[in-house]
């Protein structure tokens, strides 16, 4: 794609980098046949093609972003299918962040939708404040329906509407500390603990540090890290997320530094997609540079470092069918497709994937409370397809995903970790009940 900025533009290097992505762009229009929001929408605005011209147009013009811009800008789920999809290889994810960055910083959006940015930006990343928003939410569902009629209050409906009830107890490995591998150390791994996972699904991780620690990993659940910063910078929020990423560099570098980490575990894919994309995203700091690099190079989703070690053969097969839901952070951000199958498969389940894997579910973070109409349209065929697999359970390695295909079916939802530790003798998840060998016997 041919463009035009002006040398005193492309000494910046966001538009530097805009424009180097831009001219990968060779409008062949593949990728328009893979977005959710085009297959539904119909409209070339909805397709990565038609953003890609809408971004360029905003940037080369350096002008403020317009009604319409913004309108097919916050459309995009940021599933990254586009990239999966793209043969000129242009990096859409870079793009759609410096464009979300540009309308954060040049475009007033109503009042309404400023104030629920703003809550969700304050709320969502600190677990304290979001179990206290969980309560308030169980007071406020019953008017849901009412509030979903009033145009400027449908994300708040939304956000009411998927708040599971009261918050789910807390994890017991969720304090700072280390978790010592059963027998012979074969590695020592951070496991983040992340901001609304621990609230939704506590069990997620606890069925993570046992599985670990039972295949000889030692955890950490190191001091001072926090949020990975996805929310807000799904949000163009840059700073806000700049900062939760250098708190995260910090805490880890500390831990690299003094006893040692062989990775950086993450169990939620959401969180795993900027995690190892930190060294790019801190790429202009020098302070900060190597050090996020280098706590992204051992970066790793729970699926990719568990397929590494071998699970014993020991796990008795508990013939039970489940269906695969692969989130988009996980097959398009980080490209981890296979493991989690092949783990699953390992410990004896019957694996199936449903019609159309690479499309979104609609959650994308905060989308599914922000773009709800839209959401709410792709669970349902995303819910439809998992179901006509006929699975005794659904499996996902992201709570977003969870979260928005659980509010939509009334098969069980478990998280990948939480299977393989329930084969492997720990709990059954939740919907189910007894030791994996129990429900064996019972199958
Ligand atoms: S990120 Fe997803 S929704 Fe956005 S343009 Fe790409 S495929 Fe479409
Ligand atoms: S597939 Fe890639 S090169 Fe083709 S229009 Fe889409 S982004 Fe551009």
């Amino acid at each position: 794609m041919q463009t035009h900025f002006s040398l005193a533009q492309l000494a910046d290097p966001h538009v530097a980098e805009a424009e180097k992505i831009l001219r990968t762009c060779v409008h062949c229009g593949f990728c328009t046949a893979t977005c959710p929001t085009y297959v539904l929408l119909g409209d070339e605005l909805d397709s990565p093609r038609g953003r890609i011209y809408l971004i360029k147009d905003m940037l080369e013009n350096d002008r403020p972003a317009t009604e319409q811009e913004v309108k097919h800008i916050d459309r995009c789920l940021s599933c990254l299918s586009c990239m999966t999809t793209c043969p000129s290889g242009v990096n859409y994810m870079h793009l759609v962040d410096q464009a979300r960055v540009h309308i954060e910083k040049t475009y007033v959006r109503p009042a309404h939708d400023r104030l629920m940015r703003a809550m969700l930006a304050k709320v969502l990343p600190y677990p304290h404040r979001f179990r206290l928003a969980l309560m308030g939410a169980m007071v406020g569902k019953p008017f849901a329906p009412l509030l979903a009629k009033i145009p400027g209050l449908k994300p708040l409906a939304a956000m009411l509407r998927l708040s599971p009830g009261l918050p789910n107890g807390r994890s017991h490995h969720e304090a700072p500390g280390t978790f010592p591998a059963q027998g012979q150390r074969r590695a020592r791994v951070a496991l983040l603990r992340g901001c609304a996972q621990p609230v939704l699904r506590p069990s997620i991780d606890d069925a993570a540090i046992r599985l670990l620690t039972r295949l000889g990993v030692e955890v950490v659940r190191v001091e001072g890290e926090g949020c990975c910063g996805a929310l807000v910078h799904h949000m163009g929020r840059e700073e806000e997320a700049h900062a939760f990423a250098r708190n995260n560099v910090d805490a880890w570098t500390r831990e690299m530094d003094g006893p040692g980490l062989d990775a950086i575990l993450v169990t939620t894919s959401g969180c795993g997609t900027p995690i190892k994309d930190y060294g790019h995203m801190l790429r202009l700091d020098a302070a900060y540079k190597d050090k996020a690099a280098r706590v992204s190079s051992i970066t790793r989703d729970i699926s990719e470092f568990l397929v590494t070690l071998d699970l014993p053969k020991a796990a008795a097969p508990l013939g039970r069918r489940v269906a695969y839901h692969s989130a988009c952070s996980l097959q398009h951000g980080q490209k981890v497709k296979g493991p989690p199958v092949e783990l699953l498969r390992a410990v004896g389940f019957e694996v199936a994937e449903p019609f159309d894997p690479h499309l979104c579910c609609g959650s994308a973070g905060t989308y599914n409370m922000l773009q709800s109409e839209i959401a709410d349209q792709l669970k349902a065929k995303k819910v439809g397809t998992l179901e006509a697999l006929s699975p005794d359970i659904i499996a996902a390695g992201n709570i977003g995903c969870m979260a928005q295909i659980g509010s939509g079916t009334g098969v069980p939802v478990a998280h990948t970790v939480e299977l393989l530790d329930w084969a492997m003798g720990g709990p059954a998840p939740a919907g189910f009940s007894g030791t994996a060998k129990a429900a064996q016997k019972a199958a």
